[in-house]
């Protein structure tokens, strides 16, 4: 059974308590390896060894990261197959997304931080005749990167990446579970010139190891994507500590279909907005709705498709749709579904635990649910699920598909298909989301800020947002001028 470390100043090590957990695999609900149960010593040791790592690190030149941060890029697309079957045996999820989706996109990572560090630029401030300011950025320091389970290498490298490309040194702390592609991030990343000390991967629970993170005082920022509720602790946690947070967290992401949408295209899409690695990406849509004129059909059709996606075998090369993340999900989810029926909703597809036979006969597998007959402010459409679970409900007007999409305590992203683009703009900009899709979702340019509002989190990630998060300004001030 692989025997998963930590690696901490260029090197693999045992948790220094010499505790360890069991990761399952839950597609066949087997312990798969065996993780470091870390704690406050391992990143004390950790925090160390960044300390010596940071004067190096912060002083080399941006083409070094360059050319650095390229070469771990290269090194995970060429552990591609490794790194993807990893990532599925951890999650449960179709070996095709760990392989087209969840695995190239860390590399994307890596080299597209790997040019901003080449670009960054600061910015300089003239006051005429008198004096100009100018702003270095200056890396923070040791940081911290905590992330989550649904897209794990690839939430983990949106972090990582940045903060090294900045001249940060890094603490990282993938979930407890989908440990082993962080696992692995660490040789490519020592085979790819990174010097010791500047990356450390501690492994464990977010309530031991996560906890020790933030209270560290040398970690003077805290880069975290997870649930809103662990967010808000985090935030209670450092506010009095003045760290720097990125919070990225959940989302009750509305899909505003219209009448006029080029339908075919839209209802395929919808389909994939919804159940994209089993509904358990922040941004899948879970509220969808429809335009009156065309609701019935609409339903009509969506159902027919639905009907027809059924959870198989991760490791087989056609699944489309895996596991979800572990049997206790599962029963999560589960209990939201018997929740929309109390509230007054009606199953119209799915909702139910498949059982499949063979390797997978221990899987947590879940049929995609659609349930219809629920008001917006009812528990199911409130909170967020996680899982392959929608509602549909009708509006008559722009208005009230404004009023239905806002009505909700989160704000990530929202999605409006409509071929009328004066309407599309309009609602995009009276929308509470931080991202906008219209006639598209996931449609991702790395460029962009990426985050949300309200309970979705604080800050913005993606392309100069994160360089500057990672990044202290200091403005400096030279008067010319000597009759001042
Ligand atoms: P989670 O909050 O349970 O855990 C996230 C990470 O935080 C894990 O590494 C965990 O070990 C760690 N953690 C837990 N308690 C901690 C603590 N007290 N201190 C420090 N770290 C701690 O979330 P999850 O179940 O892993 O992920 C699912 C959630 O993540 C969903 O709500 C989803 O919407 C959200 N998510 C958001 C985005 C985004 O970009 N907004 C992206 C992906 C997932």
């Amino acid at each position: 059974m692989l025997l998963i470390e930590n690696f901490i100043n260029g090197s693999y090590c045992a948790p220094l308590d010499s505790t360890y957990l069991d990761n399952v695999n839950p597609a066949t609900g087997i312990v798969i390896s065996k993780i470091p149960r870390s704690n406050k010593k391992d990143i004390d040791l950790a925090v160390q060894s960044a300390q010596a790592a940071f004067p190096n690190w912060s002083a080399s030149s941006q083409e070094s990261r360059f050319l650095i941060l390229n070469k771990i890029a290269e090194g995970i697309e060429s552990h591609l197959n490794e790194l993807a079957l990893a990532e599925t045996n951890d999650t449960g999820k179709a070996i095709s997304h760990s392989r087209q989706i969840d695995i190239p996109r860390a590399a994307s990572n890596f080299r597209f931080f790997a040019t901003a560090a080449m670009q960054f630029a600061s910015e300089s401030h003239d006051m005429p005749k008198r004096a100009i300011n100018y702003t270095l950025r200056q890396p923070i320091g040791i940081v911290g990167c905590i992330s989550p389970w649904n897209l794990p290498l690839y939430l983990f490298t949106w972090k990582i990446a940045p903060a090294l490309a900045t001249g940060n040194c890094v603490i990282a702390k993938p979930s407890e579970l989908s440990p082993t592609t962080a696992f692995l991030l660490g040789k490519i990343c020592k085979e790819a010139g990174l010097p010791d000390g500047v990356l450390n991967i501690i492994q464990g629970y977010g309530t031991e190891v996560g906890e020790a993170i933030i209270q560290h005082p040398d970690i003077k920022a805290i880069s975290f994507t997870g649930g809103t509720k662990t967010g808000k602790h985090i935030a209670t946690q450092v506010a009095s500590k003045f760290k720097k947070l990125s919070l990225e967290l959940g989302g009750k992401n509305p899909c505003l279909v219209f009448a006029d949408c080029d339908y075919e295209q839209t209802l395929k899409q919808v389909v994939r907005l919804a159940f994209s690695n089993s509904g358990q990406i922040c941004l899948c849509g879970s509220r969808i709705l429809i335009e009156e004129r065309i609701y019935e059909q609409f339903k009509k059709d969506f159902i027919a498709k639905v009907d027809k996606m059924l959870p198989s075998d991760p490791l087989d090369p056609d699944c489309k749709m895996g596991s979800l993340i572990s049997n206790e999900h599962l029963n999560k989810v589960l209990n939201y579904i018997e929740l929309a029926k109390e509230e007054g909703g009606s199953i119209l597809s799915g909702g139910t635990q498949i059982k499949l036979s063979g390797r997978c006969e221990g899987g947590s597998f879940i049929k995609p649910c659609v349930i219809e007959g629920l008001g917006p402010d009812c528990r199911t459409n409130m909170e967020e699920i996680f899982g392959p679970v929608v509602t549909l409900q009708s509006f008559k007007t722009d208005e009230q598909a404004l009023e239905l999409a806002n009505c909700s305590q989160y704000g990530l992203a929202s999605s409006i298909w409509t071929t009328n683009l004066n309407r599309a703009h309009r609602l995009a900009e009276q929308i509470q989301t931080g991202i906008v899709w219209i006639n598209c979702w996931l449609l991702r340019d790395l460029r962009t800020p990426f985050g949300g509002l309200n309970n979705s989190g604080v800050g913005r990630e993606g392309g100069y947002e994160a360089m500057r998060f990672f990044t202290e300004p200091k403005n400096i001030c030279i008067n010319y001028n000597s009759n001042l």
